[in-house]
């Protein structure tokens, strides 16, 4: 990674935020990046970091330079995996049913500060992809701000990789309004987690508040 990359993507979201006249934090997906990549991003002065399996934001977090980074889970999360996300996640973005909501707050240790927390939705209606739907998000926001132990910060969303630009637009567009509904009911929900490396200007127009980009920042993947 070239050391200019975390700062021109910077400039590129801190331009798209003011036309839109909103405040975006860039979240860096360091999913099958290396280690050194994500020091090197850190010591830049990035501190927020997703990974999509519960394993991996572990294997990162034990390590003791990145422990006092933010971690954000941003793939599906397993029943299985309940426990481990919920004791070393900052924010877990991909609740998406009932059943994890009480078993994410019984696992959080008590001396650990709230848990926070996204509603994914699955804002095209894709069958078989995870999130809800957005009928289903009052009723989840509402389970979720009964558990002190986690809190509500807003919504994310994953649009249909590959449509039309417009489509994808109005995919945001969405998200926004059912944000802004969200709100009315959770006055205290700051975060709409959409745009990746292709489109997060985009998001960003339409009322992204934290933006989740990978390849931008790091290239390619490995595997
Ligand atoms: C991998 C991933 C990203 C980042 O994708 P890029 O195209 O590499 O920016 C963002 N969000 C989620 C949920 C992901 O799994």
């Amino acid at each position: 990674m070239h050391p200019s990359t975390l700062e021109a993507i910077l400039e590129r979201v801190g331009r798209a935020a003011t036309a839109a006249g909103s405040r975006v934090r860039l979240l860096a997906v360091s999913k099958r990046q290396p280690d050194v990549a994500v020091e090197r991003l850190a010591q830049q002065g990035q501190l927020a970091f997703g990974e999509n399996y519960v394993q991996a934001l572990c294997a990162r977090r034990r390590q003791a330079v990145f422990a006092a980074l933010e971690w954000h889970l941003i793939g599906p999360l397993q029943s299985n995996k309940i426990r481990l996300a919920a004791l070393n996640a900052d924010w877990v973005q991909s609740v998406d049913r009932a059943d994890l909501v009480g078993k994410l707050a019984r696992h959080r240790a008590a001396t650990q500060p709230a848990l926070n927390v996204l509603v994914q939705v699955n804002v095209d209606a894709e069958p078989g992809k995870s999130g809800c739907t957005a009928a289903e998000v009052a009723a989840l926001c509402a389970r979720i701000a009964m558990e002190p132990r986690l809190v509500l910060r807003g919504l994310m969303a994953i649009p249909r990789p590959d449509p039309e630009r417009s489509d994808r637009r109005s995919a945001f567009a969405a998200m926004r309004a059912l944000f802004e509904r969200t709100r009315d009911a959770h006055p205290g929900i700051d975060t709409l987690s959409m745009g990746m490396s292709e489109d997060f200007e985009l998001a960003i127009a339409e009322g992204a508040t934290l933006v989740r980009v990978g390849t931008a920042l790091f290239g390619e993947r490995a595997g």
